[in-house]
C-alpha cells in the first residue's frame, strides 16, 4: 500500500493504475515476470523440430519447456529461438486445412518438413491407426488383405506373410511385393494400403 518507507523516507509504489500526478508507475521486474508467465505458460511452442509446452518463465525472460535436459525435467529457451503454436493446434485428424497450413509453415521455417511431407506423414499415421486397430481383430479364416483388399489371406493367419511395414499379416503376394518394392526403395506408402482407403468402422459397432 502506497506510504512512506520507514528507512528511505521516499514514497512507496502506489498500485497500478493509480497516478502519482507524472506517469503512472513503471511496472516492478517482479510484475513484468507474472505477465509474461501469464501470457506464456501453457502455451505450445515449436522447438528445435518438436512441440513443446511452456511450463514457466524463468527470471531472466527464458521459457521453460517440458524438454527434459540431462538433470531436469524442463529446458530453459530464448523467446526468439521458438514458434508459437496457436491455442487449438493440437495433434489430431480435426485440424483444418488453415490450421495445417500454419503448422506446417511453423514447421517449415524451423527446418522441418513442408506442407506435402507433413500432410501425407498425417494421412501415414491415420493409416497406421486403421491397420493396427484391424490387426487386433484379425483371425484365422479372416481372408481380407488388409494391404491389397482382396480376398487372399490363407485360412491360418501365421501361414501368411508378416508385413514389414505394420505389425499384421498380409497375403503372400502381397508379402512378396513389400520384399520386391524394399529391395527397390519404392515403398508403398501406408496409406496407399486398401484398408486406409476404407472408412474406418468402428469396432463394437459405435457409430
Ligand atoms: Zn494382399
Amino acid at each position: 500500500m502506497p506510504g512512506k518507507n520507514a528507512f528511505t523516507g521516499k514514497q512507496n509504489a502506489l498500485p497500478a493504475g493509480q497516478k502519482t500526478g507524472r506517469k503512472e508507475r513503471k511496472m516492478t521486474y517482479r510484475e513484468y515476470n507474472e505477465a509474461q508467465r501469464k501470457k506464456w505458460i501453457g502455451k505450445k511452442v515449436m522447438y528445435d523440430g518438436a512441440v513443446y509446452n511452456v511450463v514457466d518463465v524463468d527470471y531472466n525472460g527464458a521459457l521453460m519447456i517440458d524438454k527434459s535436459a540431462k538433470f531436469t525435467d524442463t529446458t530453459a529457451v530464448s523467446i526468439s529461438m521458438i514458434q508459437v503454436i496457436e491455442e487449438d493446434q493440437t495433434m489430431s485428424r480435426d485440424w483444418t486445412p488453415e490450421e495445417l497450413q500454419a503448422a506446417s509453415a511453423a514447421m517449415k521455417e524451423a527446418g522441418e518438413m513442408s506442407y506435402e511431407e507433413f500432410t501425407a506423414e498425417i494421412a501415414e499415421q491415420e493409416a497406421k491407426q486403421k491397420i493396427e486397430a484391424f490387426a487386433k481383430v484379425q483371425a484365422d479364416g479372416d481372408h481380407f488383405c488388409p494391404r491389397c483388399g482382396r480376398m487372399t489371406v490363407k485360412d491360418r493367419k501365421v501361414t501368411n506373410a508378416w508385413s514389414r511395414h505394420a505389425n499384421v499379416y498380409i497375403c503372400d503376394a502381397c508379402g512378396t511385393d513389400e520384399a520386391m518394392r524394399d529391395f527397390a526403395g519404392v515403398v508403398l506408402p501406408l496409406k496407399d494400403w486398401a484398408i486406409a482407403k476404407l472408412p474406418l468402422i468402428p469396432l463394437g459397432g459405435r457409430a
